[in-house]
C-alpha cells in the first residue's frame, strides 16, 4: 500500500458511500489519496493499486494506468520501439515518449499510430537522410520550407548559393532547377534579343516583353526569345506593305570584323539603334530592295534559319550592340556564302519584276 494512504474512518457515512461506489465498479477502497478528491483503490480485475478521483469512480470513468502502460509497451515492442516513462511535468496528453530500438533516438509519438504501425518515422534519422541526399544532389538542407507543404524543405543550391523550396523527392533525385538562375537567364536572353521583361505570360513557357527598339509590348515564347526567332508583330503589321531592304553590313571594331544581316524599312535609323562603339566603322556590303516588307522579312527569316549554326553567339555580340542587333552577326568567312544567297535573290527579284513589266 502506498505511503500516501492514510486510514479512513469506516463508520463515516460518506466513506461508507465511497466503499459502495467502488465495489459497484470492481474496486476496493483502501484509503485516502494525494488530495481531497482522490482515494487509493485496489483494482480487483488486475490486482493493481492506484489512485482515482472519487467522482470518476462513481461515474465508472477510470482506467488502470499500469495496465495501459503494459498494453502500450507491448504495442511498442511490436514496432521495434520502447515506451519510455513520461517525464514528470510533461504536457503530453494523447502522445507518449518512445525510443527507437534501432537508432536509440527518442521521440514523442501518438500510441494510436504506434498501434497501427504507420504515420511515424524517426525524425532525427530522416533529417540525417535528407542531409545526405541533399549533399549528393548538390544541395544543402536549410530547414522548413516557406510554402508549409510537408513534402518541401528549403535548400541552398551549392552551385549558385540561391535558396529555394524543393520537394524532398526532387532533392533526392536531383530533379530541380534554380528558379532564380532561370529568371536571370531569361532576362539575359531577353536583353540579347533587344527585349525587356514586363510580366508573366499565359503559361510558364511565355513571358510578356517590351521591344527596346519600338516600345511595343508582346507575349513571346521563351524558346523563341532564346533563338532570337521573333519579330514585333505591331511593327511587322505596319511595315508589311512598305518598301524594305535586306542588308548585309561589314562592321569593324578594333581588330574584330564581322558581318551583320537584317531587314528594315529605315536602315540609318536601324544602325543608330545598335549603339555601336564610337570606334566602329561600317560599310554596306549589299542592300537588296523589296517592294513589300513582308517579302523582305520572309527572305531574311529564310537566311536566319538556314545559317543559324554559323551565327556568332548573340550574348558575345552584345558588347558591340548594347542597343540592339546582336542577333544575326556572322563571321567574315561567311561573306561568300551570304553574298551568293543575296545575289541569287537579287536575280530572282529582277526577273520577277521584269516579268511584271512584260505583263
Ligand atoms: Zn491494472
Ligand atoms: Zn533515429
Ligand atoms: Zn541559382
Ligand atoms: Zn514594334
Amino acid at each position: 500500500m502506498s505511503n500516501e494512504t492514510t486510514k479512513i474512518d469506516p463508520n463515516c457515512s460518506i466513506t461508507k458511500r465511497h466503499i459502495r461506489e467502488a465495489k459497484a465498479v470492481g474496486l476496493t477502497l483502501l484509503g485516502s489519496g494525494k488530495d481531497r478528491k482522490y482515494r487509493t483503490y485496489h483494482i480487483n480485475k488486475c490486482e493493481h493499486i492506484q489512485q482515482f478521483q472519487v467522482g470518476h469512480v462513481k461515474e465508472n470513468n477510470f482506467r488502470c494506468s499500469r495496465c495501459l502502460d503494459m498494453k502500450l509497451s507491448k504495442e511498442a515492442k511490436a514496432q521495434n520501439l520502447s515506451l519510455l516513462t513520461t517525464p514528470p511535468g510533461s504536457k503530453l496528453k494523447s502522445q507518449r515518449l518512445y525510443r527507437f530500438n534501432e537508432c536509440e533516438h527518442e521521440q514523442v509519438i501518438s500510441p494510436a499510430n504506434v498501434r497501427k504501425g504507420k504515420d511515424f518515422k524517426c525524425n532525427e534519422c530522416f533529417e540525417i537522410k535528407l542531409n545526405k541526399e541533399a549533399k549528393d544532389a548538390g544541395l544543402r538542407l536549410i530547414g522548413k520550407a516557406n510554402n508549409k507543404n510537408a513534402n518541401y524543405r528549403q535548400y541552398e543550391i551549392l552551385k549558385c548559393l540561391h535558396r529555394q523550396d524543393i520537394t524532398t523527392s526532387n532533392a533526392r533525385t536531383g530533379g530541380y532547377y534554380c528558379s532564380q538562375c532561370q529568371v536571370i537567364k531569361h532576362a539575359k536572353e531577353a536583353s540579347a534579343g533587344g527585349l525587356t521583361l514586363v510580366e508573366e505570360g499565359k503559361d510558364s513557357n511565355y513571358r510578356v516583353f517590351s521591344f527596346n527598339e519600338c516600345g511595343h509590348i508582346q507575349e513571346i515564347h521563351l524558346s523563341a526569345v532564346r533563338d532570337g526567332n521573333f519579330v514585333c508583330n505591331t511593327c511587322e503589321e505596319t511595315s508589311r506593305d512598305l518598301p524594305s531592304e535586306v542588308y548585309m553590313l561589314k562592321i569593324v571594331v578594333g581588330s574584330f570584323s564581322y558581318l551583320k544581316l537584317g531587314y528594315t524599312n529605315n536602315l540609318i535609323y536601324r544602325i543608330k539603334r545598335y549603339k555601336l562603339p564610337e570606334s566602329a566603322s561600317l560599310s554596306r556590303v549589299k542592300i537588296l530592295k523589296f517592294k513589300k516588307g513582308r517579302d523582305a522579312h520572309q527572305f531574311e527569316s529564310f537566311l536566319h534559319i538556314k545559317y543559324k549554326a554559323n551565327v556568332i553567339d548573340q550574348v558575345a555580340m552584345q558588347r558591340f550592340h548594347p542597343g540592339s542587333g546582336s542577333t544575326e552577326c556572322y563571321p567574315l568567312d561567311m561573306l561568300d556564302t551570304l553574298m551568293d544567297e543575296l545575289e541569287l535573290k537579287e536575280t530572282q527579284l529582277k526577273s520577277s519584276s521584269d516579268h511584271r513589266i512584260v505583263q
